[in-house]
């Protein structure tokens, strides 16, 4: 039976930047919604009800919503917790309350080794400098920090300098993400998305730049098949299971801040709103949700005939928000081309 082992709830789609990247775009005042703190507690228990063994409170930027300290401290207690921030506002004061509320990590958003790029991409002359006092106060309060970045062609020839930096700061894990066509990502795509030989590029050079700075790396859904040996490691170990990959609908669900159900925080198709629904009738009986469960028969293109499809399952994101074909090819992956 599939369990909910991620779960990300978007509290609120306030931010204090204004990223070119971002996928929620522009929004206008009456555009901003947020998730009561009673909401969050009842979404969350019902997630837990269903498995959930971690979760995301993210945004928009989740230090701007009232409840932040009491909504960490609920979710604390029962599971894994992290919060993606772009750190701006994490100084001494914010740190010690977060600390105080058991916070397990915070994933912060670094798109770039360069100071003047950074702050270019996260349109703030200070964005950069927020990032190193950030990282710099929750470590000394003992919250593990980790770095979230989104590649692009920005950034692409800085692979191994974002992970020295990452080293130098401490840092052991950096979560990389593709540019999704989505919101402010989507106005720009054009001219900062990557193609598929470009992103084939830098992961080849990820393993030997993983043991020199001893970090972990990330990059969802087909990075644990980037070379041939991977490929041949998957082959011979039978523990993989379809749960793996991909996460969307899968093993993994996101309450956006006006409530609504969604497969993954890039895939803006409403299921239903928690504020309607419970959790597990979506979980259990969404049309959606099972179509993606059954890999084997009903992913398109190139996921479709791969060996790896059950492991991996291609980033649903992609297709849907090029095509709106939610079970066609991951046309950014370079393993089954
Ligand atoms: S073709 Fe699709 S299923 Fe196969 S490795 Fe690539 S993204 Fe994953
Ligand atoms: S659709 Fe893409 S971004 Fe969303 S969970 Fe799947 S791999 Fe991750």
């Amino acid at each position: 039976m599939n369990m909910i082992q991620q779960f990300q709830i978007d509290i609120t789609n306030q931010c204090n930047l204004k990223c070119r990247h971002c996928r929620n775009g522009d929004l206008k005042p009456e555009e901003i919604t947020m998730l009561t703190y009673e909401e969050c507690v009842k979404v969350f228990d019902e997630a837990r009800q269903l498995g959930c063994q971690s979760v995301n409170i993210s945004g928009g930027e989740p230090l701007m919503h009232p409840d932040i300290y009491r909504i960490i401290a609920y979710t604390s207690q029962y599971c894994y917790t992290s919060l993606l921030t772009n750190g701006y506002i994490i100084d001494d004061e914010v740190a010690k309350k977060l600390t105080e509320t058991g916070l397990h990590m915070a994933q912060i958003s670094l798109d770039s080794s360069v100071p003047e790029k950074h702050n270019e991409l996260r349109a703030s002359e200070q964005a950069f400098a927020r990032i190193e006092r950030a990282c710099s106060v929750l470590r000394q309060y003992g919250i593990r920090v980790c770095f979230m970045t989104t590649l692009s062609k920005r950034n692409k020839e800085e692979f191994s300098d974002i992970l020295k930096l990452a080293s130098d700061m401490g840092i052991s894990f950096v979560n990389f993400r593709r540019l999704i066509p989505q919101g402010r990502g989507c106005d720009n795509f054009n001219e900062l998305g990557l193609s598929r030989s470009e992103i084939s590029d830098i992961l080849e050079q990820a393993k030997e730049l993983e043991a020199d700075y001893e970090i972990g790396i990330c990059l969802f859904p087909f990075y644990p098949f980037r070379s041939s040996e991977m490929r041949q490691v998957y082959r011979e170990n039978t523990m993989h299971t379809p749960e793996s990959g991909c996460s969307a609908g899968v093993s993994g669900l996101a309450i956006a801040s006006d409530g609504s159900i969604l497969l993954c925080p890039h895939i803006p198709k409403a299921l239903g709103n928690i504020r309607e629904t419970p959790l597990y009738k979506i979980w259990f009986e969404n049309e959606v949700i099972l179509q993606l469960r059954d890999r084997e028969k009903n992913l398109g293109g190139s996921c479709g005939n791969c060996e790896f499809k059950n492991a991996c399952g291609g980033c649903r994101a992609y297709p849907y928000q090029e095509t709106g074909d939610l079970l066609g090819e991951d046309t950014l992956c370079f393993i089954n081309t």
